[in-house]
């Protein structure tokens, strides 16, 4: 199965992040320490914009 990872820009200062579509746990930005994604049981939910997806195989 193809996993997925998103680039994300973060919402608080704008830096650009890769992160995986699902994540288990809490993702923070590595910058500002924001949380830039949190876990929902599906997609995780984004503090952000998406830059690019990014299909690993
Ligand atoms: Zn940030």
């Amino acid at each position: 199965m193809a996993q997925k990872f998103l680039k994300v820009e973060c919402g608080e200062c704008g830096n650009q992040q890769k992160i995986y579509s699902r994540p288990a746990s809490k993702v923070e930005c590595m910058v500002c320490s924001e949380p830039i994604a949190k876990p929902t049981g599906g997609k995780a939910e984004l503090n952000g914009n998406v830059v690019t997806e990014l299909e690993v195989e």
